[in-house]
């Protein structure tokens, strides 16, 4: 091993003999070359050729800047997204709204995917999901529409249940999330509940105090419009309570313990004096009435019809979570649902967090 080391570095050194005087020879020629062109540039008699000479020099000098820059351009990854098809100003958004990781995998793909600007452009776009709803459309064989995948991965809808489920932060109060991967545990309990006026209930139900008054005032309202006496069916359940109320329900229409709203003192079940029965309160007057306007009292519907399509949950147009009457608003004037709501302005810092709190 020694031998050959000592073999390479002898050649090495004969082959710099040999180079050493010829690039010296070359310098020294450059040099003179060069001592030559300034004697004739700054020559008095061949001050003519100034300005011809120093805007040869600029231009090739520009030439050298322009090629070696269009050299590198190749490769960013703005030239690299383009290269897979995309126009280039879709490319420059592209790299300018994912980020280094995301782009770098969209490349590493090495495929046109026909969704990646529609996603990008869409309202409830969250940065750090791209991959995912690339991923779900791509396993889509039903055709769901964009926005339905939005909301869908926004909500979680694409990972497991089982495996992906997170503790509720119960810090955000009254805008806490609580549902099939958001679980509240078997000790959570409301610090303090108030009781409902024994007239609005079948049987003493409490809640959080502001959903107490915000209901009265509801009720009030509605009694006034349609002459109708809304009441309480249920409200705050304890985790043990809900393993009772998930055995005696029909499928779908109860959560198992831990994953119920109705744990949080946020949730109400409402139907009317005069139908006490859910589903003939949804065709009520007093039911319609209660659907268009509990949003102005901080509540919203929290599992809507349109909504049951897309993500799977039973409609429940009895069931009422208290929002607030911001987020209450917003979420009915754009037709989302709490879980998309809270994907978008609570979990992700989009500007649109900053605009309500
Ligand atoms: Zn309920």
């Amino acid at each position: 091993m020694r031998q050959r080391l000592d073999g390479i570095r002898r050649w090495l050194s004969r082959q710099w003999a040999v180079f050493k005087p010829w690039a010296l020879r070359q310098l020294k020629l450059s040099g003179k070359w060069i001592a030559h062109i300034w004697k004739i540039y700054t020559n008095r008699d061949n001050r003519w050729l100034t300005v011809p000479c120093t805007a040869a020099a600029l231009l090739v000098l520009l030439v050298i800047v322009k090629s070696s820059q269009g050299i590198a351009y190749n490769f960013t990854r703005e030239c690299k997204v383009y290269k897979l098809g995309y126009p280039i100003e879709d490319a420059r958004t592209l790299v300018t709204v994912l980020n280094d990781a995301q782009a770098d995998s969209l490349i590493a793909r090495q495929e046109y995917d026909t969704i990646a600007i529609p996603v990008i452009k869409a309202r409830y776009f969250i940065t750090d999901n791209f991959d995912r709803y690339l991923a779900f459309h791509k396993a889509d064989t039903t055709g769901i529409a964009l926005d339905h995948i939005i909301a869908l991965v926004n909500i979680g809808a694409d990972r497991d249940r089982e495996t992906s489920a997170v503790p509720c932060d119960t810090t955000k109060g009254q805008l806490m999330l609580v549902n099939g991967r958001h679980y509240l545990d078997e000790h959570y309990k409301p610090h303090k509940l108030a009781t409902f006026d024994k007239n609005y209930c079948y049987e003493s139900q409490k809640a959080q105090r502001s959903v107490v008054d915000a209901f009265m005032t509801m009720q009030k309202a509605c009694k006034k419009e349609t002459g109708a006496q809304l009441m309480i069916n249920s409200a705050y359940r304890s985790y043990n309570d809900q393993i009772g109320t998930y055995k005696r329900s029909k499928k779908g229409y109860a959560a198992t313990a831990g994953h119920s709203e109705h744990q949080t003192g946020y949730a109400i079940d409402v139907t009317s004096r005069q139908h006490p029965m859910r589903w003939p309160f949804d065709k009520s007057e007093e039911g319609v009435w209660m659907r268009e306007h509990c949003h102005e009292y901080g509540f919203i519907l929290r599992y809507p019809k349109k909504q049951s399509q897309i993500f799977g949950f039973a409609y429940e147009p009895w069931h009422l979570r208290y929002v607030g009457i911001d987020v209450a608003k917003r979420s009915h004037g754009e037709d989302i649902t709490f879980d998309e709501y809270y994907a978008d302005d609570i979990d992700n810092n989009s500007p649109h967090a900053k605009t309500l709190n």
